[in-house]
């Protein structure tokens, strides 16, 4: 039998980041952020001083990434080049810097024998956006998480509140917003649920229901 796995999609702000982590504890699976993974090479570009557009400078940065993810109980760290950028790779900037660079085909082609490489014994939870359609097609449970742009904006608004930064909801909304119309019409893995993906809106659901739902789903399929 091959290594289950769970796939998470969905835009930015449905929750599935902490979704995932939740399925991947109670199931005692590995985890894969794979935002974050764009999200690093997003702060290695910038280091760089590469412009998110230069698809021929920011394949050899990909291929060549020195990230490792370090897991200690229940503090995980991301490292890049011996640096510690865990705190620095969640900012707005970088987060669209990431998906700028996400939406160069070969790039994406670059990362993709990486993010593969999660899948090991016993079972991996995979959060992104084209997990269950590109990255990982033949996973047996494909979750679908969405929600309202409008919830969305109120969540991280509270996240980054919560962090002592200082957020305004309107500009918020408006990056949510552009941020989805390039996921969604990029030529290359736009954000679509997988064909035989479940569909879970969180609109109107706390994070307690929503995990309720995946496992019940998680548990009928696998
Ligand atoms: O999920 P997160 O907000 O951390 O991802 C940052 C950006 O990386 C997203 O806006 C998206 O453009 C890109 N991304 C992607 N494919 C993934 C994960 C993230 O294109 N599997």
């Amino acid at each position: 039998h091959p290594t289950p796995i769970v796939t998470v999609d969905g835009p930015s702000g449905a929750g599935k980041g902490t979704l995932s982590s939740l399925l991947a504890k109670q199931l005692g699976w590995h985890f894969l952020d794979s935002g974050a993974i764009y999200r690093v090479l997003a702060v290695a570009s910038l280091h760089h001083d590469l412009p998110c557009n230069d698809e021929e400078s920011i394949v050899p940065l990909a291929t060549g990434l020195d990230v490792s993810f370090e897991t200690n109980g229940e503090s995980s760290r991301i490292i890049l080049e011996g640096e510690d950028v865990t705190d620095d790779i969640r900012t707005e900037q970088v987060g669209s810097v990431a998906s700028q660079i996400a939406a160069l085909p070969r790039v994406r082609e670059a990362l993709l024998r990486r993010q593969r490489a999660f899948q090991q014994a016993p079972g991996l939870v995979a959060d992104g956006r084209d997990m269950g359609t590109v990255v990982f097609p033949d996973a047996p449970v494909k979750l679908f998480l969405t929600a309202s742009a409008e919830t969305r904006a109120e969540r991280r608004y509270s996240q980054l509140k919560a962090k002592g930064m200082d957020v305004n909801i309107a500009r918020l909304l408006t990056d949510i917003k552009a941020r989805d119309e390039r996921d969604a019409n990029r030529s290359i893995a736009p954000l679509v649920p997988a064909e035989d993906a479940v569909v879970i809106d969180s609109t109107h659901l706390n994070i307690d229901q929503v995990f309720e739902k995946a496992m019940e789903i998680i548990t009928s399929r696998l």
